[in-house]
């Protein structure tokens, strides 16, 4: 009998690694969204992994052309150059995709209390961040600029029913299925809007749906800092992926990652050095009109949805350590976070502790419970 069962449970391992193994392994590599990104999809042979890498690209390609500022037909375009009418307010009619980003970070503004506010792209471009050409604005073109940052100005004045629901078009595997229909949105004179710290991480949530539309269990998306995952490995163990050096060479430290995303917002990704030798990163501090300066390095979100951690990688740096850590411990802890301090610190939220390992020599490890 004993022998009988052990048989059993052989033969169903044996059958489970056969499976595991005759996965295949496609990875497809292309630039969008000014950034180079990897997919890996795991399938029942190469043919329809590299298929489903191809439908991710298109998908992620098709999203650049909504979202992107500089595209000229891009939706993002269209909403901050419209002609406003003589009462100040233009008025804009926006497809699925574009609700759903503007409704969802209209949640995330008030979250944050604004750390998270896509409507800085005035001031951000006076910087030169979106050509390179960068300056010092003076404080007077900032407080100028900083009175069309009101993000909560901006209103979804009609949903348009008889298009349809974002989630038929694509289904996603969230707790909040993705639905939105096309609408038509106003906002004021002088607003414009940039989707540059959620843009990717929404691209990757579509992405993960699109894998598991064409049947994929099993899938690593690297879209610069960000990482989104899908499943386990084909052999069921977790993915293992490297938080970023802040100071250049081997990543810091490993987490082990399943149906989930890591993503890293850091001061050392792009910025300049004025005229007074300072670092000017590209996070903004939105009540001030200029790029964030604190004792932070990088702030790395682990959670569910990459829109939601792609907005938090970027929120959490702007609040700073102990405004972050507030804000967690406020949000019931939905999320995990790794954060790197310039002086060589690391803090971490005490979850973790089973699935991260260190691989840098810190001068203070802090965890958070
Ligand atoms: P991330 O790399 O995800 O942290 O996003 C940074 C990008 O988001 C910047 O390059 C800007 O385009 C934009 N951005 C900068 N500061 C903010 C902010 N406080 N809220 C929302 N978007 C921002
Ligand atoms: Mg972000």
């Amino acid at each position: 009998m004993k022998n009988e069962r052990s048989l059993v449970y052989f033969l169903i391992f044996s059958c489970f690694l056969l499976m595991s193994c005759s996965q295949k392994m496609e990875s497809t590599s292309f630039t969008a969204m000014n950034t180079y990104m990897t997919v890996k999809t795991y399938g029942k042979n190469a043919k329809s992994a590299a298929a489903a890498n191809q439908l991710v690209k298109q998908e992620v390609e098709r999203l650049e052309k909504i979202f992107s500022t500089t595209i000229e037909d891009s939706e993002v375009y269209r909403i901050n150059n419209s002609v406003p009418d003589n009462n100040g307010f233009s008025t804009i009619s926006v497809m699925p995709e574009t609700t759903y980003l503007i409704e969802k970070s209209l949640e995330l503004y008030k979250l944050t209390n604004g750390a998270f506010n896509p409507a800085l792209y005035p001031v951000i471009k006076e910087w030169g961040f979106t050509t390179g050409d960068y300056k010092i604005p003076s404080k007077e073109k900032i407080s100028q600029l900083l009175e069309f940052s009101d993000f909560s100005k901006i209103e979804i004045s009609e949903k348009l029913m008889s298009a349809p629901p974002l989630d038929s078009i694509l289904k996603a595997d969230h707790d909040k299925a993705l639905s939105s229909t096309a609408s038509i949105i106003t906002k004021p004179i002088g607003m414009q809007l940039d989707f540059g710290a959620i843009g990717k991480g929404f691209a990757g949530d579509r992405a993960i749906a699109v894998l598991r539309e064409a049947g994929a269990k099993s899938g690593l998306l690297d879209f610069g800092g960000n990482i989104q995952v899908l499943g386990t490995k084909p052999d069921g163990s977790d993915w293992t992926v490297g938080i970023k050096n802040p100071w250049g060479g081997q990543p810091v430290a490993a987490v082990k990652l399943r149906d989930a995303c890591m993503i890293t917002s850091g001061g050392y990704e792009r910025f300049f050095i004025g005229e007074d030798e300072k670092k000017y990163i590209h996070i903004f501090d939105s009540k001030t009109g200029r790029p964030v300066e604190n004792d932070l390095e990088s702030v790395t979100i682990i959670c569910r949805e990459g829109i939601y951690g792609d907005a938090l990688s970027t929120s959490l740096f702007v609040m700073g350590l102990d405004k972050a850590i507030d804000f967690w411990q406020q949000r019931g802890r939905d999320f995990d976070f790794v954060i790197i301090t310039k002086d060589r610190g690391l803090v971490y939220s005490a979850s973790l502790e089973n699935s991260i390992s260190l691989l840098f020599d810190f001068d203070s490890v802090r965890l958070f419970e």
